[in-house]
């Protein structure tokens, strides 16, 4: 097989941050199936998302071309990504930005704690990122006195009722309005004690706390969606404007972006900027798409660093097969079309990436062994491949990755027994006589006895025929 390291660092090691859970997935989605509020929060959610994505995509007639243009862009950009980030590090330097390279979460957070303490400031506002969820930014800087202040409604849901996300594009899903404004009335600073449980209420409430802490904060961390190599300039795109606000008020503007975001051209931009929206949200356009390349005298952050984050994608990138992994655009479709996310919900899946996505990308970046629940988080019923704007197949890739997962010694000497037995006539011959005695254990789907009895807890076990296709050939 070909290995692709970025050259940075030497080896690839494994990712860390808050990409693993401290229990399996099937005893995490124990707890989320027992739920029926948050399995009703979540039903509603995505069905709402789903019907309005598939209007959206319906009405454009070159959709799957987009799809295909996607995929294109995203191959070509992993077959050679070292060169594309060179480029890209060339480009903001050039315009009078910083880069600074992190091999892992720790060294990302430490870079970034650092450029922070730098400005004097003990308090950053944030863009919704991805990014820095996963290398747990908000607990690094607390650590280091500074306090972070999320700035998407959603985002800021969860960090004031102290919680943790359950889907990318809507972390707060798992959450109705009754329980926002629960948690308002609890942890929002200066809110009215009369607030209500109007949307527009509640958003009002969370614009009038934001609106201070904009004007007052010298700092910004943001993520990317996408940055350009020709040109280095970066991308975001929100719905509230509060992205806007972090990215052009504060004079100093630190960006943590994965390495897989970077795209060759200006041109690639078309095509990401007509699927994201689409399969994300369902809207035409992104309400707010922000762009900046590095420093504009007078105009906007004075200081702008590009934190190029790792953790793990080199590993990834190494697997031709999983590296597809790398190409998502983070849209959160495959989320909203799966059974099993909604029925477990977000929390189950233990990483910050949840979902189908989730259970591909996480076990890659740890390392499957020490995420191996995760590839069996899913039926297979293949509708994440169908929904997803760049074709990243995902069922290919789950059983992929099941394959590198850790298995039962019981398991695999079963799996050997019954691949020995198919490799000698004789003996599958012997083995499907046999297999007819079970026809008195009793009936359909009881079950196979300890220590097989695992095997049929979920499935039935089918009844044998009365006559196998060796008897009924052999009869004629
Ligand atoms: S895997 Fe595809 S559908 Fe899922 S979040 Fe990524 S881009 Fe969207």
């Amino acid at each position: 097989m070909t290995r692709t390291f970025l050259g940075m660092p030497a080896t690839a090691p494994p990712g860390v941050g808050h990409l693993r859970g401290d229990e399996p997935f099937p005893a995490a989605a124990r707890r989320g199936l027992a739920d029926p509020q948050l399995r009703r929060n979540l039903r509603h959610a995505t069905t709402t998302i789903r019907g309005k994505s598939g209007a959206v995509i319906a009405e454009l007639p070159d959709w799957e071309r987009l799809r295909a243009a996607g995929s294109a862009i995203k191959a070509d950009v992993m077959a050679r990504l070292p060169e594309l980030l060179e480029q890209l590090e060339a480009a903001v330097v050039a315009a009078g930005g910083t880069v600074h390279w992190a091999a892992d979460a720790v060294e990302a957070n430490r870079i970034v704690t650092e450029l922070v303490a730098a400005t004097g400031s003990d308090r950053v506002i944030k863009v919704k990122s991805m990014a820095t969820q996963e290398i747990g930014l908000n607990e690094a800087l607390a650590a280091a006195g500074i306090t972070a202040v999320e700035t998407d409604l959603a985002e800021l849901i969860v960090q004031l009722g102290e919680d943790r996300p359950s889907h990318i594009l809507v972390p707060a899903i798992h959450r109705n309005r009754a329980e926002i404004r629960e948690i308002f009335l609890r942890a929002m600073p200066g809110v009215d004690p009369g607030l209500t449980d109007e949307p527009a209420a509640l958003a009002a409430a969370a614009r009038r706390y934001l609106r201070q802490t904009f004007l007052t904060t010298p700092v910004a961390v943001s993520g990317a969606n996408v940055a350009v190599a020709e040109t280095g300039t970066l991308a975001v795109v929100e719905s509230e404007g509060n992205g806007r606000m972090c990215l052009t008020l504060p004079e100093t503007l630190i960006t943590v972006m994965g390495v897989e975001k970077v795209v060759p051209t200006w041109r690639d931009l078309e095509v990401f900027l007509q699927l994201l929206p689409r399969a994300s949200t369902g809207e035409r356009m992104n309400p707010y798409t922000s762009m900046w390349t590095g420093v504009t005298p007078g105009d906007g952050p004075q200081n702008v660093h590009l934190v190029l984050l790792d953790n793990g994608r080199s590993a990834v990138l190494a697997d031709e097969v999983g590296r597809q992994a790398l190409h998502c655009i983070r849209c959160s479709a495959c989320l909203n079309v799966c059974p099993v996310y909604e029925r477990a919900g977000g929390h189950a899946y233990g990483s910050v990436y949840p979902g189908p996505i989730g259970a591909v990308l996480s076990p890659q970046l740890t390392g499957v062994a020490d995420n191996a629940s995760l590839p069996y988080a899913s039926s297979l019923c293949g509708a994440c491949y169908d929904a997803c704007p760049v074709k990243i197949n995902i069922p290919e890739l789950l059983v992929h990755l099941r394959a590198q997962a850790p298995h039962p010694r019981a398991e695999a000497t079963v799996m050997a027994a019954a691949a020995y037995t198919m490799d000698h006539p004789v003996l599958y011959a012997a083995a499907q006589r046999a297999a007819r005695l079970t026809r008195f254990a009793g009936r359909r789907g009881r079950g196979l006895p300890p220590p097989l009895s695992g095997w049929t807890l979920g499935r039935d076990l089918p009844t044998p025929p009365p006559e196998t296709f060796r008897d009924w050939w052999a009869n004629r």
